[in-house]
Order: structure tokens, then sequence, then C-alpha cells
């Protein structure tokens, strides 16, 4: 709610007022990044949010730039009992189409890296985070969740369901993707439901993974394999909302042999471990990422299909522009200023995200003949061309290192 100045029935009703530099709504991975890294310089913090699922099954794959972000921040070095590292990346055209491509490989070493990056359990990265924000002294923490904003001129309020109520300058909406910080903010939101759900699990498998990720492109959406430690894998299988159901009640030898087919048996013989998840897909992208002392980031901001591993490293990509922004406006973090360059440093990078990963995501699912020409002549030029394989790569990790390399060639040749 925008606060006209009008005092609220709420607001005579407010217990105590705590006030810090900012108010941090939502304690998921990206709300739990963004107080650390905010509270690391200096701010005093509010993170408020109940405690993240513990029976989240996802795994994420985080690359190096978001890796070393982490380490920055003094998070612990992931320990590889628990995660494991990802050396090439794999799109296999699984689809019966008219037009198909050759499978497109990308090798960190081509790009001088051992590795793109690592894939870590959901509930690792949450334990780590969670024990980090425990020990961070000017994080206070309030395991609740916000029932109601008064953004006003100068301060943001939450009241919490508790009764207790935070203000400061800036709220950073981490409350993901029906975010009701960023309604409260007045920031309309553009949002496309796929007729896609993705089903998530981890399995075991008889051949070894050699550190390969493979995206096999179905009709349905991709099917993402993901090394885990040892001979066990993630899989995240885009499927129709009608199948991802079917296919999670079946029994385990039935799914584990779907599976594998479905894999072209690459891992050979598959076992599915307990635990089947599945997860709804959709877009969504808010008409600005700043508005009214509220700044946005992760899926309060962001919202795709699960292809390419994007979503969280892009969600730290925001943590990292917002931290330089408020530290550029320590005096008033959430002053039209700082919300005004906030929006320009997010701009290009999540919308060049999000019209990448939704046109590869509406060009698998589409039958029309030219959009399967454009999809598969785009993965053909990659397989086949290796400097526009390495800027993808780059690019992929991180936005501008792409050009930046093209760039730093030119120079070399002009030098020349
Ligand atoms: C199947 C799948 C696989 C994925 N794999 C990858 C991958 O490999 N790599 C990658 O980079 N990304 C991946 N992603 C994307 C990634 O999971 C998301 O980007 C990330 O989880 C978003 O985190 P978040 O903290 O922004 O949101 P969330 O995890 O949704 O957290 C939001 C938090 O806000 C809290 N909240 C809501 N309302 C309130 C309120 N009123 N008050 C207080 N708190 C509130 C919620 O309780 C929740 O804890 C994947 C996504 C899916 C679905």
């Amino acid at each position: 709610m925008i606060d006209d100045g009008a005092e609220t029935a709420s607001g005579a009703n407010m217990s105590t007022l705590n006030d810090f530099d900012i108010i941090v709504a939502g304690a998921g991975p990206v709300g739990s990044i963004a107080a650390l890294a905010l509270a690391r310089q200096g701010f005093s913090v509010a993170l408020v949010g109940p405690p993240p699922k513990s029976d989240d099954q996802r795994t994420t794959a985080l690359m190096l730039p978001a890796l070393d972000y982490l380490e920055e921040l003094g998070l612990p070095r992931f320990s590889p009992e628990e995660t494991a590292p990802l050396e090439v990346m794999r799109i296999i055209d699984a689809t019966q189409r008219l037009v198909r491509s050759a499978p497109v490989t990308f090798r960190a070493s081509e790009i001088g890296a051992e590795r793109f990056g690592v894939n870590i359990p959901n509930i690792v990265l949450l334990r780590i985070l969670q024990e980090a924000v425990e020990a961070e002294a000017r994080i206070s923490r309030f395991e609740v969740m916000v029932a109601d904003w008064l953004i006003g001129d100068d301060r943001a309020r939450a009241e919490l369901s508790d009764g207790r109520v935070v203000s400061a300058r800036l709220c950073v909406a981490a409350d993901g993707r029906a975010s009701p910080a960023r309604e409260a903010a007045g920031i309309s939101v553009a949002k496309r439901d796929y007729p896609q759900s993705a089903l998530v699990l981890n399995f075991a498998h008889s051949r070894g993974h050699g550190y390969v990720s493979t995206e096999f492109h179905t009709e349905t959406g991709p099917c993402t394999q993901v090394p885990l430690p040892g001979d066990r894998s993630s899989l995240v299988w885009l499927v129709s909302p009608q199948m991802a159901v079917e296919l999670a009640g079946l029994g385990d030898a039935e799914l584990s042999a779907r599976i594998e087919d479905r894999m072209q048996s690459v891992l050979g013989k598959v076992e599915v471990e307990p635990g089947r998840q599945i997860y709804p897909m959709s877009a969504l992208l808010p008409s600005a990422m700043a508005a009214n002392r509220v700044m946005l980031v992760g899926e309060a901001a962001h919202v795709f299909p699960p292809i390419g591993a994007q979503g969280m490293n892009l969600g730290i990509r925001d943590v990292s522009d917002l931290v330089e922004v408020v530290l550029s406006n320590r005096d008033d973090p959430g002053s039209p200023k700082a919300l005004s360059a906030y929006r320009s440093a997010r701009r290009v990078d999540v919308l060049a995200r999000q019209t990448a990963v939704n046109s590869l995501n509406m060009a698998l699912l589409s039958d029309l003949l030219p959009a399967q020409i454009v999809r598969s002549t785009g993965l053909g030029l990659l397989a086949n061309i290796s400097p526009l394989r390495e800027f993808v790569m780059r690019e992929g990790m991180q936005p501008g290192s792409g050009f930046a390399r093209i760039a730093s060639g030119w120079r070399k040749q002009v030098r020349r």
C-alpha cells in the first residue's frame, strides 16, 4: 500500500517500531544472499520471512561468477561430497521434428576454465546461507511473514504477522513470484503460464556422468540431467502438467525406465531416488525493477522456465548490482535517484535472459516449421562455429564477458 499521509488503522495499532537501514522481505536463497551482502557492507538489515521449506528436492547449477560472489561474502567453499563440478554442458535435439540439429557441446576448457560452476542441492545451499545469516550480527532475523506494507515518501514500513513492525528507507523485495512487496510498491507484472510443469527428482545411474550435464530438447520442453557427487544426477523434465502428474505417480521401476529411455541410455541403467516434485512453469516480468522505496531481486523480479541454469544466477547478479547502487547512495538508498540507478543497472541483463529463455522454450513448444528452422539453425551454428560457442559460453556465465572478449581480440588485431 502506498502511504498518502493518512494514518491507517493498522498504523495506529503498531506496537513496537524497529528502524533498520534496509528491510529484506523473503528469506529464500536470494533474500538471504542480499541480506548478507548488505550486512557485510555495514548496513543494519531486517531479514523477514519464514525459513525456506526443508523438502526442496531441487539442485541449482551455480556458475563461476556466482560462486566467486558467494566466496567474497565469506561463505565457506562448497564441499565436493555435497556438490559436483560442471565441466561440460551438452544439448541434444531429441525431438522427432522434420528439422533437427546436431548435438552442441560446450566445454569449460574451451574458455580456459576447469568448470562452468557447480551443481548444489538447494537444501545444502539454504543450510549454508542460514548458518551465515545467523552468524552475522548486523542481520536481525524475523521468521514470520510480512502481513502488510505501508510505503511512504521517506520510509517503507512492514507490519509483521506477529504484530511487530519494522521500518527502513529501502525495502529489498525477495519475496518470490507473488511478491507482496512488489504489489505494495505499485509495480505491475506481465505474466504468462506455460502448458508445462517440471518434474524434479534425483537418480542413480550405472555409467559415470563425467561431470557432463545434458539437456535433451523435446517437444514438451527440455529434459535436463545435471551431475551430483558419485554416479548420481538431478533431473528437471519439462512435460505437460498432466504428464507430470502421470510420471510422478509411476512406480520406481517404471519411472526409472521412462527416464532412461528419454535420456537415450547415455548414463546406462537409471534408478530413481525417493522424492518427486512438480513445479508449474510460468514467465513473469515486472514493469520496473524498482519503485516507491522497493527494489526487486530474484523471482520477485523475473521468473522463467529452468532452461540453461539462469534463474538464481541472475538473482545473484541482481544482488551484486543492488549493493553497488546502495553503496553509491548511502545517505538514502531508497531515494528516487537510487531506484532509478538500480532500474538502469538491471534492465538489459534481466530482459536479455528473459527473452532468450522464453524464445527457446516457445520455439521448442511450437509446431510451426519456421520456428523449428530458426531453432535448429541456431543450434547448428553453435555446434559448428567455435568462436560463437565461446561467445555464448562467456555471455551465459557473465553478461558482457563475451563482448569484452571480442573487443579485446579486436584491440589486439589493431595493435598488430
Ligand atoms: C525446477 C527448477 C530448477 C531450477 N534450477 C536452477 C538452476 O540450476 N540454476 C539457477 O540459477 N536457477 C535455477 N532455478 C531458479 C531458482 O530456483 C530461482 O531463481 C530461485 O529459487 C529464486 O529464489 P528467490 O529467493 O528469489 O525466491 P524463493 O525461493 O521463492 O523465495 C521467496 C521467499 O519469500 C518468502 N515470502 C513470500 N511472501 C512473503 C511475505 N509476505 N513476507 C515474508 N516472506 C515472504 C517465501 O516464504 C520464500 O521463502 C530453478 C527453478 C526451478 C523451478
